[in-house]
Order: structure tokens, then sequence, then C-alpha cells
């Protein structure tokens, strides 16, 4: 099945630490941006025939979505419907920042469809949430968890962030205790990454800000999936836990080798081996669609290394990792006798494990990949 991708690149401020694909919010922009991802949609609908193809997740990324009015994702998920043969029971993901929503403004998102919303709440702490020049409060992020529920949703993720600036052990569990205090079936844990021209790499200069040393950054993830396991989460992905039954479907898609099509600026598709993206810029994005013009570019056809490349690196980001014999049947290679010989030693170093074809990273590997992802794999498997 098919995931459906929408990206909404608008934010109300722009955070110090950010580097998707966003931009201000404009209302005048915004209105035709969502026109022009109708446009698209409906036209992957026309390319695909009658009855359209079947998808089970749509999931609204950004920029912050919540920034869209309900009746505007009505029309848009409307359109995935005409377009798809969306299933009656897919899972629609909205991502929110909690100072967008209120009560009604989150029972006008369920009442459009959207089943589950992802809110980017990244610290419980207020030195940390004005570091990262955030909007919202600890308790504005608390209320919105509430809010949510009152709406009827039944299936929530919170984001958090670790290793933030002058953020110690202690303060970083002190953000996930929060969390599950709240009872959300699904958390995603992030590494911060100080891009080199990220205004939060100035503000960290000139506040003197430093990030905690390696180990405790170490320590923060592995106590951090600790705690997890015990208050009942199964961690699925290096930075993904989820209640039973509560893993992101959508998410997966990207790391089991599935096929997704992505709408809007800048969203990637893959789709029978074939990658494209859309442009990136909103404005160009909104032009081409209203001059009836493709925004797809870098449309190719991937390699089988490519593929196999992609199909080991996202797989392996799984707890359950990836399935040797899959592997064979899908791309003809084998792949013990292809790299085993150099996996051999991540084997000893207990950081990758084999048991019959299943073959996976340990928590260690994940720690070590987290932050260094395809480095790590390019030294596994020497791929590029
Ligand atoms: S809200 Fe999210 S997408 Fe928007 S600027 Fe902040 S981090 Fe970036």
């Amino acid at each position: 099945m098919l995931g459906l991708y929408v990206h909404i690149p608008f934010c109300s401020a722009i955070c110090n630490y950010c580097n998707f694909n966003r931009g201000l919010f404009d209302a005048a922009l915004k209105t035709r941006y969502v026109e022009a991802i109708i446009s698209e949609i409906d036209r992957a609908g026309r390319a695909g025939g009658a009855g359209g193809d079947a998808a089970d997740t749509i999931y609204f990324g950004g920029g912050t979505p919540s920034l869209l009015e309900p009746d505007e994702i009505v029309r848009i998920i409307a359109a995935c419907r005409r377009a798809f043969d969306v299933a009656a029971d897919a899972e629609i993901t909205l991502e929110a920042n909690p100072e967008s929503v209120d009560e009604a403004r989150l029972a006008g998102f369920r009442a459009a469809g959207v089943t589950r919303l992802s809110f980017g709440v990244q610290s419980f702490r207020e030195p940390e949430l004005r570091r990262l020049s955030r909007l919202h409060t600890a308790d504005r992020a608390r209320a919105a968890v509430f809010e949510a529920r009152a709406a009827g949703f039944e299936n929530i993720s919170l984001d958090l962030m670790m290793w933030l600036p002058e953020q110690q052990v202690a303060e970083w569990l002190e953000s996930v205790d929060a969390a599950i205090a709240l009872a959300p079936e699904h958390m995603s844990l992030y590494l911060l990454e100080v891009y080199p021209n990220a205004p939060l790499k100035d503000d960290m200069a000139r506040a003197r800000w430093s990030q905690a040393p390696d180990d405790d950054a170490a320590a923060m993830y592995l106590t951090a999936m600790e705690r997890l396991d015990a208050h009942g989460y199964e961690q699925y992905e290096i930075s993904n836990v989820a209640r039973p039954g509560r893993r992101s479907r959508h998410n997966i898609k990207y790391w089991q080798d599935g096929e997704w099509l992505g709408f809007g600026c800048g969203a990637h598709s893959t789709r029978r081996g074939v990658r494209w993206k859309n442009v990136a810029s909103t404005d160009e994005y909104v032009r081409r669609l209203e001059q009836s013009g493709s925004p797809a570019i870098d449309r190719r056809l991937l390699s089988s290394d490519e593929h196999l490349g992609d199909a080991l690196f996202t797989g392996l980001r799984l707890t359950d990792g990836v399935n040797l014999d899959a592997i064979r049947a899908a791309h003809g290679v084998d792949v013990w006798a292809r790299y085993g010989a150099d996996l051999e030693r991540f084997l000893q170093a207990g950081i990758l494990r084999r048991e019959g074809p299943r073959l996976w990273l340990t928590r260690q590997g994940m720690l070590l990949a987290h932050d260094h992802f395809r480095l790590a794999l390019e030294l596994f498997f020497g791929l590029e």
C-alpha cells in the first residue's frame, strides 16, 4: 500500500536550529498553496487511472501543518480519496505545534478525518524551550495533549529532543518523565544536531552555551530508552518508541523499503524503483502548479546497488532489522556472501547481531548509528 505525504511549509516563527524546508506563514500564499497541493494530488490521480492506487496512510508534515484550517485539511484529504483508493481505516497523521492549537481547532482536525497527532514538544523545561526559540511553554504542550484527548484523539505522538545546549542528563530525563506522565501512544526522541549555519550556533557562541560531553549524550539516549522500556513503550526504530500496535504505519514505509508519494514543495516520492522530488521553493512550487506545470525535479531510476543500499540503511534503523532472505528475494544479492567478512567484526563488537536470516543493530549499535547513521553503515557495508 502507498503512503501519501503532504508537505506544509509554513511556520509562525523560524526556530533557531531548524533546517527543514519551511518559511514564515503568509495567509495569501497559504491559500494558493492549498489549491496547488489539491491540483497536484488530482493530477496524480488522473495519471494513476480509474479507481486509483491503494493507500493506507496520509501524513501531513512540515513546517507546521496545524496552521492550516480544518476545512483545508478536509479538502486535501478529499483530494487524496478522489485520487487514490484510501483505506477506510487509514492512518492520517497531522504534525502540530502546541501553540497553534486549541480544543475547537483540534476537534475540527478530528472531524476532518485526522486520526493521529504528532506534537513537536522538544522539551518540558522552560529554559530549554527558550534556548531553542520555541514559541510554546511546557504548560501549553501539556494543555495541547489534554485538548487533543478531549477532541477525541486516541493516537498521539510527542517529539522530544536531547543533547540541548546546557542540558544535563537529569534535566533531559525530567522531560522524558513529563512526556511519560502524559501517556502518549508514541514518542520520537532525537539528538539535536547543530547545523553549521544555524542561528542556534551563533546564539550558543554569544551566550556561551555548550552541549554536554558525548558520553552524556550516550547516557541520555540509553537511559531514556530504558525508562521508556520500563513504562511499556517498545523501541521499534533508532529514534521511535510506541505502545503495542501504535507504531507509525506511515514512517515504517520509509524504513521497510515501501512506496510513497509526496505532495507539496520539496516532497520526495519513491515508486516502482523511481525516485523524484518536488522543487523546494514554495513560490516556485505554486507557480508551476498554477501554470499547469510539473513540480517534479530530479526524477531518476535507482540503480540496483542504490536500491539495495537503501533497503539496508533504512531497514537497519528498525529494531527488527532486516531479513536477509527477503533482501535476497527482492534484490538478488546474498548480503552475507558479499559483506559478511566486513560485518563479522561488528558482530564481535556487539554492534550488530545475526540470527538465521535476521540481522539487526543492538541498542549499542543504534546509539552509534543515531547521529552518524550513513557513516556507520558505510563502515559496515562499504556502501555510499
Ligand atoms: S516549528 Fe518545526 S519546521 Fe517550523 S521552524 Fe520550528 S523546527 Fe522548523
